[in-house]
């Protein structure tokens, strides 16, 4: 047999002679029991989808290469930003978020920015969206809020009243909302948008002092988004549009890249700022903290199987590596627990053996054993507790992170903080949108709105007039309500807010 022709073979190696015809008891058959290689086929076959992801669910990814391009050693120690040109290897997931794997790529949605640096200290995730806010600030809120995006559990459709009721009812959401109903809640594509950390994180340096730092990823192709009328088009066209369009352009030698800037804060100006640093609802305004320059993320490698690859691409914002922590928002406080948790679900307790999510640049190397799927890739052998005196891997005390002071009374407390739900939402709405960005948003609004109830329609409209008495005053007029209720009703939210803050 020549030397290129390869043989089948059952997923043992052995080799197989016949893949045509399963083997029978005379012709035309029953089939026999003994036919080892049908069943494993079908058995294989019965288990080739594992859960999908419950958010994040449709998704592209590429690799590519992180180049630091300014100096921040004096806010960080992480070694892959240690150097200007310093190159590290990364792979990068975008993705929709509330539809399931075969929903449409041009879905009004956040989508999801993942990406993963193989640093020589381990795996850093930057897990973040193309918003830099998001709807709620409480992690208890989040099983909630994606239900309103799934389907309704007894007609198994997409629910606008579920939607907007829990909207209407959670007025934080309101800056995230002015973002998701603009045009740049149908970005173009994953290479026309931009990515956000949307949380504050930690950056230490090597003499222990602390910053609280936000990530943005500016796309370098540039912002563009489609209209709600191109969506919609796109939709029914092409619902892969974005997979495809990051796929070929890679493959036409495209690569998209995107501009890393952070924005900084110490310690002194997060106790004085106006905004609570923590709260994922809110922006650090550029004018306070402008965005200083870190490096450029290039996309230059299509994955060769997308199971492999993408599906099974598992990003953590706990993934941290020494001179990066987390902050104290609490959506970000939850999320370290649910990532971990749900790629154990998916794809079980040795997930990090998989190579696109074990680390590249060095080897792991702990006590930890076992398990479903174990290679015995992490340390392998003997000893397999800790402490020992046999040689093995020992806490490094020289990449500790920095202490910080928390205080307070451990109770269920409700979030009260001077600056209220509106101002950036208005700010956005007033100060940064064009008229024409206004005129879009209202439409894009009207168009969705329109199909919930009408009580629910008014509520959240209060809400977008609390933002701004125009924006309020437009969506009224586009849905046809009586702007005295809506008026009325902001009044009563006004209410209810002063009580609580009392
Ligand atoms: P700035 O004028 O300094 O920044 C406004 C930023 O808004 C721009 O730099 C751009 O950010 C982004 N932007 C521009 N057009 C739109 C749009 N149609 N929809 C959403 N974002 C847009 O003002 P501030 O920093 O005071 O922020 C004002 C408002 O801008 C915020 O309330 C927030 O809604 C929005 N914004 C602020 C960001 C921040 O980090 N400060 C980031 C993104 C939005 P970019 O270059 O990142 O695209």
């Amino acid at each position: 047999m020549a030397e290129d022709k390869k043989i089948l073979t059952s997923n043992f190696g052995a080799p197989v002679y016949n893949d045509q015809n399963s083997m029978t008891a005379g012709n035309p058959g029953p089939v026999l029991i003994q036919d080892v290689h049908l069943l494993e086929k079908l058995a294989h076959f019965d288990r080739e989808r594992i859960p999908e992801r419950v958010v994040h669910a449709k998704g592209a990814g590429a690799h590519g290469y992180f180049e630091v391009t300014n100096d921040v050693t004096r806010y960080t120690r992480a070694k892959f930003l240690s150097k200007v040109g310093k190159r590290t290897d990364l792979f990068a997931r975008f993705s929709t978020v509330g539809g399931e794997k075969g929903s449409a790529d041009a879905e009004r949605d956040p989508r999801g920015f993942a990406v993963k640096f193989y640093t020589e200290d381990g795996n850093y995730d930057m897990v973040g969206n193309n918003t830099p806010v998001f709807f709620i600030r409480d992690p208890l809120k989040f099983p909630d809020f994606i239900h309103t995006q799934k389907r309704h559990p007894v007609t198994n459709l997409k629910d606008p009243d579920m939607f907007w009721d829990f909207l209407s009812l959670t007025p934080e959401s309101i800056h995230q909302v002015t973002i998701l109903f603009s045009d740049r809640g149908t970005p173009r594509n994953f290479r026309h948008m931009n990515g956000y950390s949307s949380h504050t994180f930690m950056w230490y340096n090597d003499k222990g002092e602390y910053f609280w730092v936000q990530y943005h990823f500016k796309t370098e192709q540039g912002i563009q988004n489609l209209t709600r009328e191109e969506a919609d088009r796109m939709k029914s066209t092409d619902p892969d549009h974005a997979t495809r369009d990051l796929f070929d352009a890679i493959k036409r030698g495209e690569y998209p890249s995107w501009r890393l800037e952070v924005q900084i804060m110490t310690s002194e100006q997060a106790e004085k700022y106006r905004f609570d640093p923590f709260d994922i609802t809110k922006v650090w305004p550029h004018a306070d903290f402008p965005p200083i320059p870190v490096g450029r993320m290039v996309l230059n490698r299509n994955p060769e199987n997308y199971f492999a690859e993408v599906e099974q691409a598992a990003f953590s914002p706990g993934n941290f590596v020494s001179g990066i922590g987390p902050s104290p928002d609490k959506m970000l406080q939850g999320r370290l627990f649910s990532y971990h948790d749900t790629h154990r679900h998916r794809l079980g307790p040795n997930y990090h053996l998989l190579p696109v999510n074990a680390p590249k640049a060095v080897a792991a190397n702990n006590y930890q054993r076992d398990g479903f799927m174990s290679s015995g890739a992490t340390a392998g052998g003997y000893p397999n507790y800790y402490p020992n005196s046999f040689g093995g891997p020992a806490p490094d005390p020289e990449t500790e992170s920095p202490a910080i002071t928390v205080s307070g009374q451990a109770a269920r407390q409700q979030y009260i903080h001077p600056n209220d739900d509106f101002v950036q939402a208005g700010d956005l709405y007033r100060k940064v949108m064009t008229e024409s960005d206004r005129a879009n948003l209202i439409g894009n609004i009207v168009s969705h709105l329109g199909n919930a109830q009408k009580r629910i329609q008014l509520r959240q409209t209060a809400i977008f007039y609390k933002a701004d008495p125009d924006y309020g005053s437009r969506v009224a007029k586009g849905l046809g309500l009586s702007l005295k209720e809506v008026e009325s009703l902001a009044q009563m939210i006004q209410e209810e807010r002063a009580k609580a803050t009392q």
